[in-house]
């Protein structure tokens, strides 16, 4: 057996948690036993099936913040604007260090705010705050 994909092993309800970790574990020791012995190609296929659920995790992100505005379930510049903030707390968190922002001044309050935190509009460039606001 395959080690489970992310979906696979959310979703599967024939299988249990403790079923699914004993996969991946025995699957991490085959894994680490060929790698000790030089097998670099299993690296290579662990970096693909990694890419490979990565982009299935994006994609079902993605998918779901498109049905949840559309059907109004969720402000989706909200949602922008906090998952930009939780990630910056993130990278703040864990040291990763980043370019300063290049600020501009948002044409409706003034706020001198980072270029990404800002959207057009047909008054000029705003701050997330005020193209949020009606
Ligand atoms: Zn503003």
């Amino acid at each position: 057996m395959a080690r489970l994909g992310v979906f696979q092993a959310l979703l599967d309800d024939q299988m249990t948690w403790a079923e699914r970790e004993a996969i991946h574990e025995a699957h991490d020791r085959a894994d680490a036993a060929a790698i000790a012995k030089g097998d670099l190609a299993v690296l290579q296929r662990r970096v693909i099936e990694q890419r490979k659920e990565l982009d299935k995790l994006r994609t079902a992100l993605s998918v779901m913040c498109q049905v949840l505005g559309e059907t109004k379930l969720l402000d989706v510049r909200l949602l922008d604007v906090r998952l930009e903030a939780e990630i910056d707390d993130l990278e703040d968190a864990t040291g990763e260090t980043r370019p300063a922002p290049q600020l501009t001044a948002c044409a409706r309050c003034g706020a001198h705010v980072p270029v990404t935190n800002t959207a057009m509009t047909g008054a000029g460039t705003v701050c997330d705050a005020c193209f949020a606001r009606p």
